[in-house]
């Protein structure tokens, strides 16, 4: 049993090819620039060298046919024919209320997808694109959405409305949904294996902490709160875009700018620790230039980390206790001085850390000292074996 795995965006194209018996991956890769001049593929077979090359791709369907056909290259492929490959699992940012699990996808399905279109402009088109190419030209194939939202969608109502107009929710479903459903949904029901206790019976905080970032408070084995919101652009501050700002400012900068797309801009794509910082989204450049001695990349540094300790408190007060905290994402794998510097503020709640424990990267380690009132860990997140593995369940249960 072979499952695809793709997670098409606008213009780029991620793949996996999963063995579903070993779970392990055979092939995977990304195509770049579609429908954009210059467009492109890397495509690994494991334990083979990358290949790079440089192909037109105008549209989402050039691009599938490219990868599927390099599936079954007799060198850089891993099955003989598309038979072997079993389902397809699409990553789709965002099911908005409707879509709340992992969905076989029929033309109601992909009728619905098309209605959430306005909650995710930039993302839910892409994924549409790739629907269509994959059903084309894999007609017989079982085809299944896993929703970055769907995770989220146990929050109770208190945690998910916006203090504005009712209608709006009613009208409109402007509301909190959360992201990275995936990524949280599989760090937390790790922890809870490696702990050996049933996830219910703890309370969690999933720290998802890379380009974008959010944090996740799960309790009684459900998500409760989450900190990004109606878009992926709430909650701590990320590589480019603001996380929380005052209503206010959008109305400033919306009477300064006059367009819509540049306040977009400013506070999805020049915000951030790239905005505060004027240096790099990324937090590896921003820490060495704050050792550089350069103040604003200082103050980017403080900003996130200042983020994270407070969701940490808030989702603490909200499940009543915390009993882990989990680190996952690049800045939560490997950023081990981040960590050592978010935990250095969580000593009232008993959390305590060993600090030769910490310093790893990439892989699972429970990092908090055996006295520690909080089990602290890193857990490297997986979210397209999760796709998989929810694509798996979804053509069984609906054989
Ligand atoms: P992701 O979006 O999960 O791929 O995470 C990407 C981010 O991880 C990058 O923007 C970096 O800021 C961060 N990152 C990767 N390695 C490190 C590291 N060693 N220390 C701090 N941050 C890191």
């Amino acid at each position: 049993m072979k499952n695809l795995v793709i997670n098409c965006g606008s213009s780029s194209v991620k793949y996996q090819l999963f063995d579903m018996t070993t779970e392990k991956v055979l092939t995977q890769g990304l195509v770049e620039r579609v429908g954009i001049p210059g467009s492109g593929i890397k495509h690994t077979k494991t334990g083979m060298e990358t290949l790079a090359r440089v192909v037109d791709f105008p549209t989402h369907k050039e691009a599938v046919q490219y990868v599927l056909n390099l599936l079954v290259d007799p060198v850089y492929g891993a099955i003989k024919t598309f038979d072997e490959i079993t389902a397809v699992g699409h990553r789709i940012v965002h099911g908005g209320e409707t879509l709340i699990k992992p969905t076989l996808v029929t033309e109601k399905v992909i009728n619905e997808l098309e209605k959430i279109i306005p909650l995710a402009p930039l993302h839910n088109p892409g994924h549409l694109q790739g629907i269509h190419a994959i059903m084309e030209i894999l007609s017989d194939v079982p085809n299944v959405i896993v929703m970055d939202t769907a995770f989220h969608q146990t929050m109770p109502p208190k945690a998910f409305i916006y203090g504005i107009d009712y209608k709006y929710y009613e009208e409109n479903q402007i509301r909190k949904y959360g992201f990275h459903g995936t990524s949280h949904d599989y760090v937390s029901s790790r922890a809870a294996e490696i702990l050996g206790k049933p996830l219910k019976d703890l309370k969690v905080i999933t720290c998802h902490l890379g380009n974008g970032s959010s944090i996740s408070a799960i309790k009684d084995g459900k998500c409760i709160d989450t900190s990004m919101g109606l878009s992926p652009i709430e909650g701590v501050v990320m590589g480019t875009r603001s996380g929380d700002v005052c209503p206010g400012v959008l109305l400033f900068l919306m009477r300064q700018l006059r367009d819509v797309d540049l306040v977009s801009n400013a506070i999805q794509n020049k915000g951030g620790l790239l905005g505060i910082s004027g240096v790099s989204s990324d937090l590896r450049d921003v820490e060495l230039a704050a050792e550089k001695g350069n103040k604003r990349a200082a103050l980017a540094q403080d900003k996130l980390i200042y983020g994270v300790q407070k969701y940490i408190g808030a989702y603490t007060a909200a499940m009543d206790g915390v009993d882990v905290i989990v680190f996952t994402a690049g800045i939560g794998e490997n950023g081990v001085a981040f960590r050592e510097k978010v935990c250095s503020k969580l000593g009232f709640l008993g959390v305590k850390i060993d600090t030769e424990k910490n310093n790893c990267r990439g892989k699972e380690v429970i990092f908090s000292t055996p006295d520690s009132k909080v089990t602290v860990m890193v857990i490297p997140t997986d979210e397209e074996l999760t796709i998989a593995r929810e694509t798996q369940k979804c053509v069984e249960a609906n054989k």
